[in-house]
């Protein structure tokens, strides 16, 4: 079970004297939200709303439905802090917790001929990555925890894997703790070395198969490909505070123009296949909001999405040997 920590958020409110409080979920702790806001009722007498609306990461923070409603404070779960607010943001990790010891053990026999092991994990996960780190030195391992742009030494976000990069010099590869798919596959294209995977959830250790890693590489490079010949270009910006990136959509406005091709900003909050249906002009995309969208969730099969860096290799103002594994999802 996810901790919500309730007491301290509890606590929090009645210390800032919270009357009207935003509760933000994402998705996975939703289940319990009707709980944990009465109970939060209960003990503080303040007003709680759940939002309902999206909460992919911490670039979703409510702040338009924080303002509507007047809140004077927003508690934001499963994240941590990313961008300034004018409305008071509580952040709660979730943490998740597990024997990091014996998850490690299971990993070993994948990452012991490694010479340096890179650690990696996600917020919810935070808390035990030093104990893993301890237990890999313990068998002669050599570790290294990075500190990027994230709240936490260690800790990546799909968008950003900067922790991960600045020890990527001294490691052969990276562990990292959590579940699924989505950023161990993220750290490969970002910077082309072996992962290997610890689920606290399952307690299971697996390789990142390397196909995976090539078959994104060769979707991607087929969308860098086929956007080429596109003449006519929609530049997608999310309403989203963290996915704002209005300046560097209009820098790409402008060099798709210089380079000959029409291009149109199109400001949204979702970008979904429902919300870019009725836009039957666009050749191609640009994606300047979550890069995952491009990488994981396209919104149209039959139109390429690139990140800025792709539309980029497009233009000839940067190539692929020079950007896939080395930053691919950063852009400038
Ligand atoms: S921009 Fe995308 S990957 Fe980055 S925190 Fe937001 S949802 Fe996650």
């Amino acid at each position: 079970m996810h901790d919500l920590d309730q007491e301290r958020v509890a606590r929090e409110i009645k210390e800032r004297n919270a009357t009207r409080v935003l509760l933000q979920l994402p998705d996975g702790l939703r289940p319990t939200a009707f709980t944990l806001a009465q109970r939060l009722t209960e003990q503080t007498g303040a007003e709680i709303i759940i939002s309902g609306d999206s909460c992919y990461g911490a670039c979703d923070l409510a702040l338009t439905q924080a303002q509507t409603i007047d809140a004077d404070l927003i508690v934001h779960y499963g994240h941590s802090p990313m961008i300034e607010s004018e409305t008071p943001v509580l952040y709660v990790e979730a943490a998740y917790d597990f024997d990091a010891p014996a998850l490690t053990e299971k990993a070993l026999p994948l990452i012991r001929d490694w010479d340096g092991v890179g650690l990696t994990t996600t917020i919810q996960h935070i808390h035990r990555l030093q104990e893993v780190a301890d237990t890999l030195q313990a068998h002669g391992l050599r570790t290294a925890i990075g500190t990027g742009a994230t709240t936490h030494p260690g800790q990546i976000l799909g968008c950003d894997y900067t922790a991960a990069r600045a020890i990527a010099e001294d490691v052969e590869g990276y562990l990292h703790i959590g579940a699924g798919r989505f950023h161990p596959l993220g750290l490969a294209a970002t910077t082309g070395k072996p992962i290997a995977t610890a689920n606290p959830y399952t307690m299971e250790a697996k390789l990142l198969p390397e196909k995976e890693v090539i078959r994104l590489a060769m979707k991607r490079m087929a969308a860098i490909n086929a956007a080429k010949n596109a003449q006519t270009w929609g530049i997608l910006v999310s309403t989203k505070p963290g996915q704002r990136h209005i300046p560097q959509a209009r820098r790409l406005q402008r060099l798709l123009t210089e380079h000959g091709r029409h291009a149109t900003i199109i400001l949204l909050d979702e970008i979904t296949p429902h919300t870019l249906a009725n836009f039957t002009e666009p050749q191609a995309y640009v994606d300047t909001a979550c890069p995952r969208i491009a990488l994981d969730n396209p919104p149209d099969p039959t139109r390429p999405t690139l990140t800025p860096n792709e539309t980029l290799i497009t233009l000839n103002q940067k190539t692929w040997e020079t950007t896939w594994a080395q930053g691919y999802l950063e852009t400038d």
